[in-house]
């Protein structure tokens, strides 16, 4: 291990699927031991965007198997382990590119400012490398099932209690709104409770006979969120403790 990440998410609930998605996600890679040593970032602030090589620590234990229910097929059609981003892998790896705000050496300490991350608090780094974008990006590239990123939006409205809060941390935590209205917009409930239906005569049966009405909770920097669908278009959030 390289490096460790901080991160708003402090677990794995409503964490999108991957990085770039929500863009208000800041965090920061702060280098240890000997690769803590300023010499081993010279140049790649003029990358806007690096790799990050990372253990999906949080899972590792649990094991892996050859075939996988990705989120995007349903979460109820099996495909194979490599076919997709699975975090339970045989080797439990993941790479996710994210965009690189600035880097700060301060105290001996040297540090990555990140934005975009899809990654849990105190993920471990084990490596770092710069976005290429002339090999790394292939435009007519084609990426079977998950070709689009998923447009299953929702619009996320705030109750009164819920904005009184957000006012009272908007100092410490000014982006904490456009964060919470970023992650929920990706509807982070199991795919099979989610209403894709392309059809507003489908969304109206759904909303009708299948409607999830649970309480909802999500763990963002040191705040509990509570949220719930209050239509099958709109999550409301209802307090932030
Ligand atoms: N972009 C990476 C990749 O393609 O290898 C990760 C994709 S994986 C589908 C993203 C999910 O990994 C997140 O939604 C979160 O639930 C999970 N995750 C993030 N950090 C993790 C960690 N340290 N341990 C276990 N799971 C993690």
């Amino acid at each position: 291990m390289i490096a460790r990440v901080f991160s708003p998410y402090k677990e794995k609930f409503a964490i999108p699927r991957q990085p770039g998605i929500v863009t208000a996600a800041t965090g920061k890679v702060v280098l240890l031991n000997k690769a803590n040593n300023i010499d081993l970032v010279r140049d790649l602030a003029q990358f806007s965007h690096i790799w990050l090589i990372f253990v999906f620590h949080a899972t590792h234990q649990q094991g892996w198997k050859p075939l996988v229910r990705p989120p995007r097929l349903g979460g109820n059609k099996k495909t194979g382990v490599f076919s997709t981003r699975s975090t339970f892998r045989p080797n439990p790896i993941g790479m996710s590119v994210v965009r690189l705000e600035k880097i700060t050496y301060i105290n001996k300490q040297v540090e990555l400012h990140i934005s975009g991350l899809d990654l849990l608090d105190q993920t471990p780094i084990v490596d770092i490398k710069p976005y290429i974008p002339y090999s790394d990006a292939i435009p007519d590239a084609k990426a079977g099932f998950a070709q689009e990123q998923p447009s299953n939006s929702k619009h996320v409205s705030f109750a009164q209690k819920a904005r009184n809060t957000l006012d009272s941390v908007q100092v410490e935590f000014p982006n904490l709104q456009t964060l919470i209205e970023q992650v929920l917009a990706q509807d982070p409930r199991p795919a099979y409770k989610q209403n894709n239906s392309s059809t507003l005569h489908e969304a109206s049966l759904i909303d009708k006979t299948n409607f999830d009405d649970k309480v909802y909770g999500i763990r963002l920097y040191r705040f509990n969120i509570k949220w719930r669908l209050i239509s099958a278009s709109t999550i409301e959030v209802f307090e932030i403790h």
